[in-house]
């Protein structure tokens, strides 16, 4: 439960004077939470900060500038017609100045800015036709003490005011209770942190931009606490699931032999030794979770199929699950002739399975008629059981998060293995994993070459499709991808129609379209005709982007490639490069590059390392967009930064081994801090693994 310290800090922020329905509306959009609390608004740190200690004269403001200037004022010039805007004269000894004001309400003007009264005011002063002007001033006072000198800035959205948001974060600091002490005291002060509270005060008080970097003190103390909270909470969840009883999965080795005598290829060393590992954690009795890591390309489909088998071996099922039915469809075509080979039962279960025909899935799937399960988030469903699982695959599993994992513990399976093809960069793999076990598959199979890697400008179209041509007369095939559309432009869906219906103008019928709106079947047969080669240029949205396998495809065409991330680059380029053929990659971008984009293509075109890439994409991109924080449902950091505080990360990660090591259920009075702080950051779900009492 909750601690009851944290019980105002919870509240909804409706319990704030001034905030209603309306504005905690707006509020939640910007804090990303339907349901706001006070310590969202604590936790908003500002993101900009305007400076009032500017305080010239009239005749010597500078135009654009923020001024606090103290007036006299003059005369009210309510306007004549409504459209126009209400205008109150005033100045100082120097000079005149006009106060702008559209849908003005004349009553409240009269009260704030009583004719002849003397006011301090402060805002944007602008020059208009020689006269000096102030439109909508942030803030009218009688004296200038009763100012703020320095005023944090919050994001903020349409129609969400800066001044109804600076009030709300103070008020929701200011029933921020005093907080126990949760770090370690010799700790802080080598590092000169404040306490807790201290440190949220001046982070909402900055004075200078400089301090908004979050390498300042009072930022890096609150990252740390997050972090931390963020170490400990996987430890315990990780904790718990060791604890949980597993069991020893032991294959026979039969069926993975005949496999392996099928396969049109031998198994290189590193894939073995991945298979090896994940092998010993299954015989072993404890659970498994453990992350299989291996660059795009690099092989990673057989070896989970082989540790598949070696459930199936032990008279258990096993599930294989992709982030897309694309993917789904493709593993159960590419592995069908090993699951012959071995005698077993696949099936495939997405959302397209529906009616009479799913429930025999899942009926065979209870009875034990099914051995290997594949599909996408389609198996998380309640009435999806199995009979005796054993073990669980996840592919490309960025897409999916801790909340995915849960759900398939759900399912009474002990062992799960995950598999990326994005590396996860350390720091970033420790925030949402804590101390996985990983098996890495270094290096391609053999005979892969190198994929050259250019960059053209959109001008060059022409060139570029002649030089298709001349490829697809030799029998090439190629991907041509279109852009990831920004909001307001037509859809990709659109702009790939276009696309293909150009190219096939230009180059004859041997162009297939994909996107993600098309119906199942439509797709099925648009991949089914590119793999055949009855269609030679395969012109798609992103629905390619991760795991499509056609050997024979050699050239990726990528437009607008300034729109896509590294590691999306990086992914659409691996989907060439995989048979004997010599590839090519063409990053194709429109206008000009900002200079995070011209560092991705360069990036690109310097290194095919997806550990390098992926470190790189994380400086450029920050971890969140990397992860896919919104498809995943990983937790969000809001005080921490990993790509900033990667050193912290570490720092924290001994620290909350080694504070578990001593007090395994946070029993002594750290320890008792350290449950308010996992609560603070709500993670709630691992703080109800520490046993009480
Ligand atoms: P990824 O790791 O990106 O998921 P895949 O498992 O899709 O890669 O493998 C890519 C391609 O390489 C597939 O066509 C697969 O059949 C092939 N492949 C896998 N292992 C080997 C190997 N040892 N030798 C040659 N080709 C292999
Ligand atoms: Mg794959």
């Amino acid at each position: 439960m909750r601690p009851s310290i944290l019980f105002p800090v919870f509240a909804g922020i409706q319990t704030l004077s001034g905030v209603g329905p309306k504005l905690e509306k707006l509020m939640a959009r910007v804090l990303g939470t339907a349901t706001p609390r006070l310590v969202d608004l604590a936790f908003d740190l500002p993101v900009g900060v305007i400076d009032r200690s500017y305080q010239p004269l009239l005749k010597d403001a500078e135009p654009g500038r923020i001024a606090t200037v103290t007036v006299n004022v003059l005369e009210h010039l309510p306007p004549r017609v409504k459209a126009q805007p209400y205008k109150v004269r005033v100045s100082d000894d120097s000079a005149m100045m006009e106060l702008v004001f559209f849908r003005a309400d004349a009553e409240y003007l009269n009260q704030l800015l009583p004719q002849g009264s003397k006011r301090v005011i402060s805002g944007r002063i602008e020059k208009f036709k020689d006269r000096l002007q102030m439109a909508h001033p942030d803030h009218v006072a009688d004296e200038a003490a009763s100012l703020p000198k320095h005023e944090p800035v919050y994001a903020l959205t349409e129609g969400l005011a800066g001044k109804s948001m600076g009030k709300a974060v103070r008020g929701a600091l200011a029933k921020m209770p005093a907080m126990p002490e949760w770090q370690d005291t010799a700790f802080l002060k080598q590092r000169g942190f404040s306490q807790f509270n201290a440190a949220l005060e001046k982070a909402h008080a900055p004075e200078h931009d400089a301090d908004l970097d979050p390498q300042t003190v009072s930022r890096k103390r609150l990252a740390y606490d997050e972090l931390l909270a963020n170490q400990l909470a996987l430890l315990l969840i990780r904790g718990h699931m060791r604890r949980a009883r597993g069991r020893a999965i032991r294959g026979s080795g039969k069926l993975k032999a005949k496999v392996i005598a099928a396969l049109p290829f031998a198994l290189t060393d590193a894939q073995l030794g991945a298979l090896v590992e994940i092998e010993q954690d299954m015989t072993a009795p404890k659970r498994m979770l453990r992350l299989l890591q291996g660059d795009v390309g690099s092989g990673k489909t057989i070896v989970a199929f082989l540790a598949l088998l070696a459930a199936v071996e032990a008279g258990l099922q096993g599930a294989l699950m992709a982030p897309t039915e694309l993917l789904v469809r493709q593993h159960l075509s590419s592995l069908a002739a090993c699951a012959a080979a071995a005698g077993i039962r696949m099936e495939a279960l997405t959302g397209r399975e529906r009616g009479p025909g799913r429930a025999a899935t899942l009926a065979r799937l209870v009875a034990g008629e099914i051995d290997i399960l594949i599909g996408t988030h389609a198996l998380f469903t309640e009435d999806v059981v199995f009979r005796d699982l054993g073990l669980a695959v996840v592919d490309e599993q960025h897409r999916f998060g801790v909340h995915q994992r849960m759900l398939l513990q759900g399912k009474g399976v002990t062992d799960v293995l995950v598999m990326t093809a994005t590396p996860i960069p350390r720091t970033l793999a420790l925030t949402a994993y804590g101390d996985m076990d990983v098996s890495r598959i270094l290096g391609r199979p053999p005979g892969r070459k190198p994929v050259e890697t250019r960059a053209m400008v959109a001008a060059r179209l022409d060139d570029l499709i002649a030089h298709l041509r001349r490829a697809l007369d030799q029998g090439a095939r190629a991907y041509w991808v279109c852009p990831l559309v920004e909001e307001s432009e037509k859809s990709d869906m659109a702009a790939a129609e276009e696309r293909a219906a150009m190219l096939k103008k230009i180059l004859g019928g041997k162009v297939g379209l994909m996107h993600g709106r098309m119906k199942a079947p439509e797709r099925d047969a648009a991949m089914a005709d590119f793999k055949s080669g009855k269609t030679q240029i395969l012109v798609a949205t992103t629905v390619i982007e991760v795991g499509v396998d056609v050997p024979e495809a050699t050239i990726m065409v990528v437009e607008h490639a300034e729109r896509f991330g590294l590691a999306q680059l990086h992914q659409l380029r691996g989907r060439v490069g995989r048979g004997s053929g010599k590839s090519s990659c063409l990053l194709v971008y429109h206008g000009s590059l900002t200079a995070t984009a011209k560092a991705r293509i360069e990036t690109m075109r310097q290194t095919d390392d997806g550990f390098v890439i992926a470190e790189q994409d994380l400086k450029l991109r920050g971890p969140g967009e990397m992860l896919g924080r919104r498809q995943s449902g990983m937790e969000e950091f809001r005080l921490a930064d990993p790509a900033a505080h990667g050193e912290l990360l570490d720092v924290a990660h001994d620290d909350a081994r080694l504070v578990l090591a001593r007090d395994p259920d946070l029993k002594s009075p750290r320890g008792d801090a350290l449950r308010v702080l996992l609560y603070l950051f709500g993670r709630d779900e691992a703080a109800r693994y520490l046993r009480t009492g």
